[in-house]
């Protein structure tokens, strides 16, 4: 498997390309994009927090959940005014915090052994749809953007897993390692019953989620886009006008 420096640069490289794409074609502004890149860093860490005893990912679950709480009180603060708002932007950004660290990376950690149900990809798919509840309820961010982050997360999440099996091959000699097919997984024999709540939940979570259809036509199109080094988004001017609407 890859390492935890591997894995942050790894993820941090991609997201921050995938955000600057997207905010190249005026889709949200800066605090938008840069949430972006730490939710997509952050995904990319996501797979291995039952491995937090080493120091590397320590410090960096400490960063991320300490720029994650920022953001969030950044974004709340531009939205409210008035006397309390000081307040409870400090508020949103302790419990944040404590949350992102204590919860998101640290819960989960004691419920699975190393390569467990953490390490799969409808875990990481469950991740990134609380992070879309999370933003769309919590933060009151528009279904776009609470899609966006969600979609951040989920591809940092896949990136790890796909970094963790390209690195079981030992390319060399084109031999498979023991831990070859154990990285980007979909379901466990031994599991049956917890990969079955599991996939349960993502469907009631699918089902009760913020409208995703605006989301989905822009990767469509900037899928297109990336593919074929397009000027402009094929985007009709009612979706463009709809989504960046209110954008922080
Ligand atoms: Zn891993």
């Amino acid at each position: 498997m890859a390492n935890f420096q591997t894995h942050l640069n790894t993820s941090l490289v991609i997201s921050t390309g995938l955000s600057v794409f997207g905010y190249m074609h005026d889709l949200y502004g800066i605090i938008t994009a840069v949430f972006c890149v730490l939710i997509g860093t952050m995904g990319g860490l996501l797979p291995d927090i039952d491995l937090e005893s080493s120091t590397p990912a320590q410090v960096g679950f400490f960063w991320a959940s300490l720029g994650v709480a920022t953001l969030m009180a950044v974004l709340y603060a531009m939205h409210r005014t008035g006397a309390d708002v000081l307040v409870h932007t400090l508020l949103i950004w302790a419990v944040g915090f404590c949350v992102v660290r204590l919860g998101v990376f640290g819960l989960f950690s004691y419920l699975t052994v190393h390569r467990g149900m953490v390490h799969s990809v409808p875990y990481v798919a469950m991740c990134g749809l609380l992070v879309v509840y999370g933003s769309f309820w919590g933060l009151k961010t528009t279904a776009f953007v609470s899609w966006l982050f969600g979609v951040f997360l989920f591809f940092g999440g896949l990136v790890h897993l796909l970094l963790d099996e390209i690195y079981s091959v030992n390319v060399l000699n084109v031999s498979l390692k023991r831990s070859a097919g154990t990285a980007f997984k979909f379901y466990e024999r031994k599991k049956p019953w917890r990969y079955f709540i599991l996939y349960t939940l993502i469907a009631v979570l699918v089902f009760f989620a913020p409208d995703y259809h605006d989301t989905w036509r822009v990767m469509k199109a900037l899928a297109i886009s990336l593919f074929e080094l397009g000027e402009k988004l094929p985007l009709p001017d009612e979706l463009l006008e709809r989504i960046t609407q209110h954008l922080p």
